[in-house]
């Protein structure tokens, strides 16, 4: 199917707003539904006919308001809060370490340098490492164009996601990155949130091919930051910190797992695969955390 037969298949609109791309389905009828027409239900999203059936076949009366606080996160809430949520803590870990003194300790504490990870080479382990990392950047210009970038793929992926899936990308793409740099630069010493965006690139790559949406924009930024990313006079420029580079490894590294998920997104949307959807989302991190075994046989 071309990507323009995609682009006009009504099954990749919301059946109640045919002018909204959508990625998500009703898991009552399979229609697709945009996140306007979303309730969360435990099994999932369900489309509003399917939410009034359900409410007159049960007999239960219409769900009393939720008081205040409950109403900010309510399920039909599209607004993308895991992405807010992450540029917040971002943001705090950059303050944080501006204080005079604190910046050193924090990068010292939560950077990523793989020989850390193994006791054998440095008779510490400090796992979190591997995740801490996305939330340490060098220098003002590191820290706003990744939230810059990670605000706007999120506000696309989150309400197109849902925001548990959302969660799993970023971290299972930040994970990549990580053992990307274990993998192919034992060490060097690593900080940003670089390879869970470019994870978020990669997803929204795969699915934006999936339903058929124009995805020649994502693919032209993108291209625009892999350049960046093999420039080492600009990436070292950008990042302003010495000592620590931004490194392709974890670009590459969140790019190819993000794109993976993604795809294991685009291939088990509907209830039935919600299982195998699990099952491969932790197959992809145990095959992560086992390649992190690989510095041992080599070294
Ligand atoms: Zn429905
Ligand atoms: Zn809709």
């Amino acid at each position: 199917m071309s990507a323009s037969e995609l682009r006009s298949n009504p099954d990749n609109f919301c059946y109640r707003h045919p002018d909204r791309q959508s990625f998500v389905l009703c898991q009552r009828c399979l229609r697709t539904i945009c996140a306007e027409c979303q309730t969360q239900m435990p099994v999932g999203v369900i489309c509003p006919e399917c939410l009034r059936d359900q409410q007159k076949s049960s007999g239960a009366p219409r769900p009393r308001r939720a008081p205040r606080i409950l109403r900010a996160v309510r399920s039909d809430d599209s607004r993308p809060l895991v992405t807010y949520g992450i540029i917040g803590v971002t943001f705090f870990a950059f303050v944080v370490g501006l204080i005079p003194g604190a910046g050193a300790v924090v990068q010292s504490l939560l950077a990523l340098y793989p020989p850390l990870l193994y006791p054998q080479f440095s008779g510490t382990f400090q796992p979190w490492r591997l995740f801490t990392v996305l939330f340490v950047h060098s220098g003002f210009w590191h820290v706003g164009l990744n939230m810059l970038a990670l605000w706007m793929l999120g506000r696309s992926l989150e309400p197109m996601l849902g925001r548990g899936r959302f969660l799993w990308l970023y971290l299972l793409s930040g994970l990549g990155g990580s053992v990307a740099v274990v993998l192919f630069g034992f060490t060097s010493a690593v900080v940003g949130a670089s390879g869970a965006i470019f994870g978020l690139f990669g997803a929204l790559l795969v699915i934006g091919r999936h339903i058929g949406a124009n995805i020649t924009g994502i693919a032209v930024v993108l291209g625009i930051n892999l350049v960046i990313t093999f420039l080492p006079l600009l990436t070292s420029g950008l990042g302003g910190g010495g000592g620590v580079q931004i490194s392709w490894q974890a670009h590459v590294g969140g790019l190819a797992v993000g794109a993976l998920v993604g795809l294991i997104y685009a291939r088990t949307r509907t209830i039935r695969r919600r299982k195998l959807q699990i099952w491969l989302l932790g197959a992809t991190a145990a095959a992560l955390i086992a390649l992190l075994a690989v510095p041992l046989a080599l070294y």
